[in-house]
């Protein structure tokens, strides 16, 4: 399976990115069914900002419950 680069625009910021070749061949392997959204520098700041994210009583509710 060959993979071409992809012009994306990104979501956050509008600017039109590439999900490369090798990108796309990355979230392959990891099992993404869809291309990002975002540009590498914005999803940079999105991860730095939920890792730093303050825990201010913020109740710890599972996103999904258990089955
Ligand atoms: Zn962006």
């Amino acid at each position: 399976m060959e993979y071409q680069d992809q012009a994306i625009n990104c979501s956050d910021c509008g600017q039109e990115f590439n999900f490369t070749a090798g990108e796309q061949q990355f979230y392959a392997e990891r099992g993404f069914e869809h291309p990002p959204k975002r540009c590498k520098p914005c999803r940079e700041v999105r991860k730095q900002q939920q890792g730093a994210r303050p825990r201010e009583g913020a109740p710890q509710v599972a996103a999904s419950p258990p089955r």
